[in-house]
C-alpha cells in the first residue's frame, strides 16, 4: 500500500493525544489525521468536537480509526495507557500498560506499517523498549519521546533565570524520563559559550547555587503539575508536535528521543535518551558525544535504573 507522507495515526484519545492534534491540526503539517482508543464513544465526541474548527485552519481531515489505517501512515503516536488504580502498584501499573503497549504492538504489526512509532505512554523508556521488541521495524523508527519533554522545561527555566529567549537555549537532559534522569551541563550553550562561562560573564548569579536548583525543578516539573492540575498534556503535546514536523519533514533535528542503544555511550541493550538527529526514517544517527566524567556516571546509573525496569516487565 502507498504510504501517505502526511498521515498521523494517535493510539489513546485521552488528555495527551488529543492535546497534540489539537496543536498539530493548527500547524497544516499533517492531511489526515486518525484517533484510535478503546472507547469508542470517547473517540467519536473528540473527533466531532475538533472538526468544528476545521473552518478555521489549513484542510486537515481528522477521523475515528482503526487498526487499519496504520497500513498506510507515516507516523504513528502511542499514548494509550492505563491509570494508576486505587491500592496498584507501581510494579502493577508498570506492567499493566507493558501487556497494553504488547498488544497495540501486535496490531500494528499486523498492518506491515512502515511508519515511524513514537511511544509517548509512562513509562516511556521501558515501553519503547517493550515495542521495539514487538515490531518488526529497525530501532530508529521505534522511538520514544524521552527527555524532550524535560529538555525544553530545562530551557524554559534557564531561559527565565538568564532572561533571555528559550530559543536561543542549547540545553539537554539525558537519560531516563523521570527521577534518574542528567542534565548535561557540558552540552548547554548559550550565544555559543558553555553555561557556566556565560554565567562567569554575566557575573549576576550564584549559577552554581541556581544551576543545582533549575535541574532538581526540571526533575520535579511533573510532580508539580500532577499536584495542581491532575496530569500533565499541554508541553507533552507540543514536544509530540516538534517531533512529528522533524520527522513529516525530515528535518533532522537534534532531539534528546529515548532510542536503543548499542554501545553508544558504552551502553547496550537499552532505551533511554541521548541527542539524537531526528529525520523522515525516526532515528537517522545517534550523537554518540563524550560527557563529562559525573556526567557519565550519573547516565550509566539511569541505564541502570532502567534495566532494573525493564526486567521487572518480563518479556
Ligand atoms: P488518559 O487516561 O487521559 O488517556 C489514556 C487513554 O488510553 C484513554 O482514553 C484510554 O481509554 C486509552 N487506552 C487504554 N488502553 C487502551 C488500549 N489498549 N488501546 C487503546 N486505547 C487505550 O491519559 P493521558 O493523560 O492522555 O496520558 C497518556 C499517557 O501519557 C500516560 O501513560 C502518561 O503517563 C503519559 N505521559 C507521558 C509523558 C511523557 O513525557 N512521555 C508526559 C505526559 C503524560
Amino acid at each position: 500500500m502507498k504510504r501517505n507522507e502526511r498521515k498521523v495515526v494517535v493510539v489513546g484519545a485521552g488528555s495527551v493525544g488529543t492535546s497534540y492534534i489539537y496543536a498539530l491540526l493548527q500547524t497544516g503539517l499533517a492531511s489526515e489525521i486518525a484517533l484510535i482508543d478503546l472507547d469508542q464513544q470517547r473517540v467519536e465526541g473528540e473527533v466531532m468536537d475538533l472538526s468544528h474548527g476545521l473552518p478555521f485552519i489549513p484542510p486537515v481531515s481528522v477521523k475515528a480509526g482503526q487498526y487499519a489505517d496504520c497500513a498506510d501512515a507515516r507516523l504513528i503516536v502511542v499514548t494509550a495507557g492505563a491509570k494508576q488504580t486505587p491500592g496498584q502498584s507501581r510494579t502493577e501499573l508498570i506492567q499493566r500498560n507493558a501487556d497494553i503497549i504488547k498488544s497495540i504492538s501486535g496490531q500494528i504489526q499486523d498492518q506491515n506499517s512502515t511508519a515511524v512509532v513514537l511511544m509517548v505512554t509512562n513509562p516511556v523508556d521501558t515501553l519503547t523498549q517493550v515495542a521495539l521488541r514487538s515490531l518488526a521495524l529497525p530501532r530508529g523508527k521505534v522511538i520514544g519521546s524521552g527527555t524532550v519533554l524535560d529538555s525544553a522545561r530545562f530551557k524554559y527555566l534557564l531561559s527565565q533565570h538568564c532572561g533571555i529567549d528559550a530559543r536561543n537555549v542549547h540545553a539537554y537532559i539525558l537519560g531516563e524520563h523521570g527521577d534518574s534522569e542528567v542534565p548535561a551541563w557540558s552540552m548547554t550553550h548559550i550565544a555559543g559559550i558553555p553555561i557556566r562561562e556565560y554565567c562567569e560573564l554575566c557575573n549576576v548569579c550564584d549559577y552554581q547555587k541556581h544551576h543545582k536548583e533549575i535541574a532538581e525543578q526540571v526533575r520535579d516539573s511533573a510532580y508539580h503539575i500532577i499536584d495542581y492540575k491532575g496530569s500533565t498534556y499541554y508541553g507533552i503535546g507540543l514536544s509530540l508536535l516538534r517531533i512529528t514536523g522533524a520527522i513529516l519533514r525530515n528535518e533532522r533535528s537534534v532531539l534528546t528521543v529515548s532510542t536503543y542503544l548499542q554501545g553508544e555511550y558504552g551502553l547496550n541493550d537499552i532505551c533511554l535518551s541521548v541527542p539524537c538527529i531526528v529525520g523522515e526514517e525516526g532515528v537517522e544517527r545517534i550523537v554518540d558525544a563524550r560527557l563529562e566524567a559525573e556526567e557519565q556516571k550519573q547516565l550509566e546509573h539511569s541505564a541502570q535504573t532502567l534495566r532494573h525496569i525493564f526486567d521487572q516487565v518480563g518479556l
